[in-house]
């Protein structure tokens, strides 16, 4: 239920009904909007008929029933897209954030060299993966505990903050400890009591879209992250499996606009996990920029035939570097902020 309060009304009339709310058996979210300020009361929809006790309140304008079953994702609650900050990179509302490293830290060298290289391209957020779910057993896991202590030291000796994925529950705080958003990835888009726990650590989440989910499938486990108190969610489109075998995954281009009617959350796209090749991410990512997305995340390795995971779909640093400039022109004629 969306109780809409009225215009002008107080910090403290505000807090008094996010009590009630709670006292009713229902999670209060209070969404501060350009115009007025609602509160999304979310819980079990049979016992919403008690809610209607509130429309009697002084402060509250109407209460209005969510339809959309992802609540707090949904564009019922929250008109005005959501605006997710990580350091100085903006996702939504009109910034075009770019997320860029390699697909797993190997090194020192290998990750500081790559967080200089894409810093001074334009990135805005390193990216590195420490664990790694591989979809073989003996293929390299990642480094670990050790991998985030590297990509600590890149973004001391870059300045760029980082996101790295976690894949268990029992990792959230040691992850979290280190990174500046955690990532989840698609085969854990509906492993519940991971998106349950990051949710509730308080980090931004950039969670990305299995191969095999629905737009209200994904839209759900937002909402699972969400329920638990996190606001700053980046949704990633990175490609979902069709028939089609020229390239790893199929990406879902249309997931951008689609996301954007249902949802106030920012959906980036993965051209990388997309496509599985360096030859169709420029494309891509001109595709991306035109279609209105919020940014891009883009596997980038100083040595990418070396490469440890993902080799033939990084760009080098100097590839990437001539995709930023031009990215940079088109922002101009998309009028996004880069
Ligand atoms: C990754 O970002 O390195 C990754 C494993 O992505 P996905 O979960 O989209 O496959
Ligand atoms: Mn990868």
């Amino acid at each position: 239920m969306i109780i809409v309060m009225k215009q002008g009304c107080r910090k403290k009339e505000i807090d008094a009904l996010m009590k009630k709310v709670e006292k009713l058996g229902f999670k209060p979210h209070a969404i501060f909007g350009v115009e007025r300020t609602v509160i999304g009361a979310v819980g079990d929809d049979r016992d919403r008929h008690l809610l209607e006790v509130l429309e009697a309140s002084p402060c509250v304008e109407k209460l209005v029933p969510i339809l959309q079953p992802y609540k707090l994702a949904g564009r019922e609650i929250k008109k005005e897209p959501s605006v997710v900050k990580v350091g100085t990179a903006g996702f939504g509302g009109g910034r075009f954030g770019v997320i860029a490293g390699p697909c797993s830290v190997e090194s020192e060298k290998q990750i500081v060299e790559t967080a200089i290289g894409v810093k001074k391209a334009g990135a805005r957020v390193l990216r590195g993966g420490a664990f790694k779910p591989r979809t073989s057993p003996y293929s390299f896991q990642g480094l670990e505990h050790e991998g985030l202590k590297l990509l600590a030291r890149a973004r001391e000796e870059s300045g760029l903050p980082f996101v790295t994925e976690v894949v268990n529950p029992e990792d959230v705080d040691l992850v979290g400890e280190y990174a500046d958003m955690l990532q989840i990835g698609a085969r854990n888009v509906q492993n519940f009591p991971l998106l349950r726990r990051a949710g509730k650590y308080g980090k931004p989440i950039l969670l990305k879209r299995g191969m095999s989910t629905t737009i209200q499938e994904f839209l759900m486990s937002a909402e699972y992250v969400m329920s638990e108190g996190c606001r700053d969610v980046i949704l990633c489109e990175r490609g979902i499996r069709t028939f089609e075998t020229a390239t790893r995954n199929t990406l879902d281009i249309s997931a951008v606009p689609v996301i954007h009617e249902r949802s106030h959350l920012p959906i980036i796209i993965d051209p990388s996990h997309a496509t599985g090749s360096r030859n169709y991410v420029e494309p891509l990512c001109f595709a991306a920029m035109a279609a209105g997305s919020d940014g891009l995340i883009i596997e980038v390795h100083p040595e990418p035939q070396k490469a440890l995971c993902d080799g033939p779909q990084s760009l080098n640093i100097a590839d990437f570097t001539a995709l930023m400039k031009r990215l940079k022109e088109l922002s101009k004629f998309d009028r996004v902020k880069l």
